[in-house]
């Protein structure tokens, strides 16, 4: 084990590549799941002193892992593992990155296309985040053009999936919406088998293809009490663990991820402070009673 600055010398001598895609609206999104929307809460532009945005979103949009409990209800209660509960160390490790940019829609990596790989590049080890490029990222588009992306993709196979389960590795992570294509989805999806053996999922990764064979991943979810999944803080307001970093920020998370009129209250109380009142917006109203609100016109009015 290195001493802290010899890790942190190797640290800064690494070339750090984001895998991650950005969040944005119109992004692709699973067809089932609820979409990214950003909403301008306050700004200087609009009379206020800083710039925030409140942020709605699926924990399963854009980069993203899934935790055992997106698939394993609390009748396996051993399995049923929710996204703050996941420890962190795995999703700190070994990567590896498989190249399967020869795959179409509707091809699968079967069991004999990962040992074959070995064969070339290496074994895999208990602990590796085993990820696929299936070169998918290329047709990431925004809404109207993510049909290539959101349609129809290729997968990771039964068999396959089997054998990363024996080989104990921690997670495994594509560049697609989902290791199961629409038609496993439909008939024997891996999500459940993996994920019940606490192998997690990580989803519409991006820029797998300038990795190495094998390379250090890093992956810090949100920590959303009961969480089914979480997107990936790499980019804004968040530090490790997706702890937001000051009070202030805490109300806006608890706030952006649920609109109950409930976390609202949260939010004023955290808050606390007239700027904040002011530049609430009328959705919020309900269940905070009489506050001035953000007019379009940008300026504010009392109910
Ligand atoms: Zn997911």
């Amino acid at each position: 084990m290195p001493d802290v600055s010899t890790l942190v010398e190797s640290l800064r001598g690494a070339s750090v590549i984001d895998l991650s895609q950005p969040l944005e609206e119109h992004m692709p999104h699973f067809p089932t799941h609820s979409k990214f929307f950003r909403n301008l809460w306050g700004s200087y532009w609009h009379g206020g002193r800083s710039l925030n945005y409140q942020i709605t979103m699926n924990e399963h949009n854009g980069t993203h892992v899934d935790a055992p409990a997106h698939f394993i209800s609390d009748a396996k209660p051993h399995a049923h593992v929710t996204i703050e509960n996941v420890s962190l160390n795995r999703l700190m490790g070994r990567g590896a990155r498989l190249d399967c940019r020869a795959m179409k829609e509707a091809d699968y990596v079967s069991k004999d296309f990962v040992t074959e790989w070995e064969v070339k590049h290496g074994a895999l080890a208990a602990g590796d985040i085993v990820t696929f490029n299936f070169g998918w990222s290329t047709y990431w588009a925004l809404r109207p053009n993510d049909q290539r992306y959101t349609t129809d993709w290729p997968g990771v196979g039964m068999d396959a999936a089997e054998y990363l389960i024996e080989r104990a590795v921690a997670a495994i992570g594509v560049d697609t919406l989902s290791p199961d294509p629409p038609a496993a989805l439909a008939a024997r999806p891996i999500h459940p088998v993996v994920l019940e053996k606490q192998v997690l999922i990580v989803e519409n990764l991006t820029n797998l293809e300038q990795l190495p064979d094998f390379f250090l991943f890093l992956a810090l979810p949100l920590k959303i009490r009961g969480g089914s999944g979480s997107p990936h803080p790499r980019r804004g307001h968040y530090v490790a663990h997706g702890v937001p970093s000051s009070p202030a920020l805490q109300a806006f998370y608890c706030a952006s991820m649920t609109s109950s009129p409930f976390s609202t209250r949260m939010a004023v109380t955290a808050w606390g402070s007239s700027i904040w009142r002011s530049i609430l917006p009328s959705s919020m109203e309900t269940g905070i009673g009489t506050l001035p609100i953000w007019t379009s016109a940008g300026t504010s009015r009392t109910t």
